[in-house]
């Protein structure tokens, strides 16, 4: 039975579920690992995770297909990419295989917390890790644990994805020591007072900028950028070692390529060419794809050709046929929908 959750007016926030999982790093190995309902976490005062922010993490969605599955959507990459994080905040890692069994039986235990199908709601799953045991000399900690908790989650756009107004960030993406390209609490962290900053100014996002020249688009605090090139037929984004590889933005750029034709580009993109752009786009697991209407520079305005007033028809469609194929309602590349029920 489903719980008795209002799922059509479902926001985007934390509701706690029954169960989770907690896996314990000791003496170099993992255990087994187990699911429990204490949602509460007791560590010493010391933990490495408080003194140092040892502790990254990921976040995808499991929901209902048409046809009454329970399915997650490429959990592999997200497991993969939570093996890249730890090793760059030199945390051991929690192998990619391990972590897609964590998320299936979190989700399969927490079934009735899964919004039905249909009400554009999906159960957010949230992977993370982080050193537990006291640490004072700036060194890693010896012990760490690894969880997944899951929540109930509202759809991201209310009534239609209405273009929203960016800006360019005065302020550099990457926390110290580039760790810009790893999902970890310390780039959040860093990026909080930014985009405090630009929701004063009234926008909703920053564009940020290569730190070295300020020339280069780089990305958002947590979404990578797409555009649509002016003759509508190539998809491009932006390269740099410093872009958190999205997910989503990967199974975009194949699904322009291999559902609708398009030419793809994964390129360095100067910030002096987003002006030819017919469409501008913010992806990730959340929403998708959001439009961007208007991005603010310090040499004035950029207004994009699609608009204020709705999503531009290519980003409309790509974002169509990539639900399609979340939804099974398109056949969906070798391993990409996985089946939990
Ligand atoms: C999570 C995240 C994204 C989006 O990645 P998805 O895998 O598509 O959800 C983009 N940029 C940053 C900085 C992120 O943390």
């Amino acid at each position: 039975m489903a719980k008795n959750i209002d799922w059509k007016n479902l926001g985007f926030g934390y509701i706690e579920s029954d169960y989770r999982f907690v896996s314990n790093y000791k003496d170099g190995a993992w255990d087994e690992g187990q699911l429990i309902t204490d949602a509460n976490i007791v560590l010493n005062e010391c933990a490495g995770v408080f003194q140092y922010a040892q502790t990254v993490f990921e976040g995808l969605k499991a929901y209902y297909t048409k046809d009454g599955h329970v399915v997650c959507f490429r959990p592999d990459l997200n497991g993969q990419r939570l093996e890249d994080s730890a090793r760059r905040l030199e945390m051991p890692v929690y192998p990619a295989d391990k972590f897609v069994e964590a998320v299936k039986r979190v989700v399969e235990a927490n079934i009735d917390s899964v919004p039905p199908y249909g009400t554009g709601a999906s159960l957010y799953v949230r992977p993370y890790m982080m050193g537990t045991n006291p640490v004072i000399g700036v060194k890693p900690a010896d012990e760490y644990q690894f969880r997944v908790f899951v929540t109930p989650v509202g759809p991201y756009f209310k009534g239609g994805a209405k273009p929203i107004s960016i800006k360019i960030s005065d302020f550099d993406r990457a926390a110290p020591h580039g760790t810009g390209h790893i999902k970890a609490g310390l780039n959040y962290a860093m990026s909080l007072h930014a985009i405090q900053e630009a929701h004063r100014e009234g926008f909703a996002e920053n564009m940020y900028l290569d730190p070295a020249t300020r020339t280069k688009v780089e990305e958002t605090g947590g979404a990578n950028f797409i555009f649509v090139s002016s003759d509508g037929h190539t998809l491009i984004t932006p390269k740099s070692d410093s872009i958190l590889p999205s997910i989503t933005r990967r199974s975009l750029m194949y699904v322009a390529e291999h559902y609708l034709g398009m030419k793809v580009a994964h390129r360095e993109v100067l910030l002096s060419e987003v002006k030819d752009f017919a469409e501008v786009g913010l992806c990730g697991t959340a929403a998708v794809i959001s439009p961007v209407g208007r991005i603010h520079t310090n040499d004035g305005d950029i207004l994009v050709p699609s608009g204020m007033d709705d999503m531009g028809p290519v980003l409309t469609k790509l974002r169509q046929t990539l639900l399609d194929i979340q939804h099974g309602e398109l056949t969906a590349p070798e391993g990409w929908v996985v089946t939990i029920k």
